[in-house]
């Protein structure tokens, strides 16, 4: 009977990531329980005929060899962990050479998918780094690793396009004199900002400008 709901609990769970989190060129394969049924764990394959994409010029490329199995964790399900099981591919780029395939889920440097860095980084601007490790059962570090997962992309994809003028202020954290300079991106020009410039200008002449 536990084997059965056991059972009936996984294959629920890849129709919903079949619904939810669905990739071109990839098949939710099998879902089984890990050791201790505390984890439910999803074999990921690349759909048949699909062929990989190179990881630094995102091009089709043909297959070069196949990497260990890794394991990519994803949001906890019904209390359960959650972790996909693939693995990747190395592709032979014409122009890159011999690189790891692109995954859409997660990247070649982080365990975690990109799905649980999101939810994981949003309540770490809710709640401390501690607090949301804490609530999600997961480590500091984990939490570290997403939020800086989310900013980075957030630098790679940023537009400084519509910035017409930024203000800068310091912030003081700990104890002493330690100060962090935080800079607003405005969309109005502020009043006296060539003053502000001005100043700025010359902290950073004084190399005063780095906390
Ligand atoms: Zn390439």
């Amino acid at each position: 009977m536990v084997k059965d709901i056991a059972f009936f609990l996984a294959m629920e769970l890849i129709t919903l990531l079949n619904r939810c989190y669905h990739f071109k060129g990839f098949v939710y394969h099998h879902a089984r329980f890990g050791p201790g049924h505390k984890s439910i764990e999803v074999t990921v394959r690349p759909r048949t005929g699909s062929a990989a994409q190179c990881s630094i010029c995102r091009r089709p490329a043909p297959g070069y060899d196949r990497l260990p199995e890794r394991r990519f964790e994803f949001i906890p399900f019904w209390g359960f962990f959650v972790f996909f099981l693939y693995q990747m591919r190395r592709v032979s780029c014409s122009q890159c050479g011999v690189v790891v395939e692109h995954v859409p889920w997660g990247d070649g440097k982080h365990q975690l998918t990109q799905a649980y860095s999101l939810v994981l980084a949003r309540w770490a601007r809710k709640l401390s780094w501690k607090e949301t490790a804490q609530s999600f059962h997961t480590t500091w570090d984990k939490v570290r690793d997403a939020v800086e997962s989310v900013v980075n992309w957030g630098l790679e994809h940023r537009t400084l396009d519509s910035i017409r003028s930024i203000g800068v202020d310091e912030i003081q954290y700990a104890k002493g004199h330690k100060y962090l300079t935080l800079v607003l991106f405005r969309s109005r020009p502020l009043s006296g900002a060539g003053r502000l410039v001005e100043n700025l200008s010359s902290r950073m002449r004084g190399n005063e400008i780095a906390a």
